[in-house]
């Protein structure tokens, strides 16, 4: 799902960054069924900060959700009081489509003729404008802006009689990228859309089941991973116990590559694969494809770190936290005053400036999105006395917008899709400027031959312009102008 938002980041770092929009859960037969989702969603805090929403149900639909994050508005008994039940999802929200508002806010819930249903969507349609027009067309009337509302009134006016066949009904006509989790007076669902473009999994904790964006989520509630949700999957979780239905033509998978770059947390296994390996892998593989002579390798807290540890253990130059973070910046700075805005970087991050004077400096960073970040921190450098600032990233070279559920901005804003790498360089400021070719970037996620180009095993279209879903919407829009 997706909206244009404020700024509700503490980090003047992110202002810089790709945002993954959102984060889903959702439990089936817990005593605990709200406490849990609450701290699943914590666990997927870095997913979305905008807002945070759960739906339990114990015979009705009770429903919570807040602008702001998990930790400060869901972590109170009354909060819990109020969702009461032994099942429940929730989500939490960064967002692109749609505007910044509680009425997009997640799960959204609507009550149909075969009872209610709650739905909580990470991803993007593809289609859902079009759709939209074709639902109003009929009658159809909208609440939000968000396209995960699309969802609710495709269902709503279907032909056919269950949920499970509305649902599957539904899934049919939306494309592009979509992990669901949703709740209705029988049980759970869950759905990946077939290219698997997002990620869901699926625990178990004693008889209760649990799918959530990351195994993060189960970890913090001591639930077991089971699988991944296979792209193109549904399941139905019940009384009966777990049903896998497979309704759609297969296809190879094209999950998202950035998620091992930067968006999911390294202490997640994604697709079976442990986050934090295929970030070391990176850094492995940066040292070998753009070595540098240097004396120390520095990672950009937080994301560029275990790259960073990759990088300096297969070039043998030594590891230090040359940029320590501020872990105490508040939501006091989130419209910091004049007087202090000129801070800028250094409210968060401050060069270990001990250890920087007269030394040589590999920067490892996870991506460059519009340059700013990269910019402040080898002038950070500079300052703190280094004599050279090397620059190097973990993935290629950021040139196209993701349609597919993650915040990028327009094509236009991307530094890569402006200039060269020499012109990066020298934009930046470093004396030098590497990036990890697409190639490296498949070895280190498991494709030991590199990318294969007719067969692509990862959606990677914000670096090759390849986009694996047909961008619907997209297209409609230029066709407009
Ligand atoms: Fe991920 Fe990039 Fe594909 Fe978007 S375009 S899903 S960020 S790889």
């Amino acid at each position: 799902m997706s909206d244009q938002l404020a700024d509700f980041s503490t980090n003047p770092f992110d202002d810089d960054k790709l945002h993954e929009e959102c984060g889903v859960f959702g439990i089936y037969n817990s005593k605990d069924a709200a406490a849990h989702t609450v701290l699943g969603l914590h666990a997927l805090q870095h997913r979305g900060q905008e807002a945070a929403g759960i739906t339990s149900f114990d015979g009705a639909f009770h429903s919570r959700k807040k602008m702001g994050q998990v930790a400060e508005k869901f972590t109170n008994q009354k909060a819990l009081d109020e969702l009461p039940g032994e099942r429940a999802i929730g989500h939490v929200r960064y967002s692109t489509t749609g505007v910044s508002s509680l009425t997009n806010c997640q799960p959204m819930y609507a009550e149909f003729a075969s009872g209610g249903f709650a739905v909580a969507h990470n991803g993007n349609l593809t289609n859902a404008a079009v759709l939209k027009r074709q639902l109003v067309k009929r009658g159809s009337i909208f609440q939000s802006t968000s396209d995960t509302e699309t969802i609710l009134h495709l269902i709503a006016t279907s032909n056919f009689r269950t949920q499970t066949d509305r649902f599957i009904d539904t899934l049919r006509q939306i494309e592009g990228a979509y992990s669901l989790v949703a709740l209705t007076t029988k049980g759970l669902f869950g759905a990946r859309d077939p290219l698997g473009v997002r990620p869901l999994v699926l625990g178990k904790l004693d008889d209760a089941f649990i799918l959530a964006s990351e195994t993060c989520a189960l970890d913090i509630i001591g639930a077991e991973y089971v699988r991944d949700i296979e792209p193109g999957e549904v399941v139905t979780i019940n009384k009966d116990g777990l049903k896998s239905l497979k309704p759609f033509p297969a296809k190879n998978p094209r999950p998202c590559i950035f998620e091992h770059v930067y968006f999911a947390r390294p202490d997640s296994l994604v697709d079976g694969m442990s986050v934090y390996n295929s970030r070391k892998n990176i850094g492995h593989e940066l040292a070998r494809e753009k070595p540098v002579d240097a004396d120390l390798v520095i990672p950009v807290p937080d994301s560029g770190t275990p790259a960073a540890l990759g990088y300096a253990e297969e070039s043998g130059i030594p590891f230090e936290l040359g940029i320590i973070r501020n872990h105490y910046v508040g939501r006091t700075f989130i419209e910091p005053s004049d007087q202090i805005r000129h801070f800028g970087v250094k409210l968060k991050h401050n060069a270990n400036r001990w250890h920087i004077k007269g030394k040589r400096v590999v920067l490892v960073d996870d991506s460059i999105v519009r340059g700013t970040t990269s910019l402040k921190i080898v002038n950070m450098m500079r300052e703190a006395g280094a004599t050279e600032v090397h620059m190097r990233i973990a993935s290629p070279p950021t040139n196209n917008s993701c349609f597919y559920g993650v915040d990028t901005p327009e094509r236009e804003k991307l530094l890569a899709a402006q200039m060269d790498v020499e012109a990066m360089c020298k934009h930046i400021g470093a004396d030098s400027l590497s990036f990890i070719s697409i190639d490296g970037l498949y070895r280190a996620t498991g494709n030991l031959e590199g990318r294969d180009k007719k067969c692509p095993t990862f959606c990677d279209a914000c670096f090759t312009g390849e986009y694996p879903a047909p961008l619907i919407d997209h297209e409609a829009a230029k066709d407009e102008q």
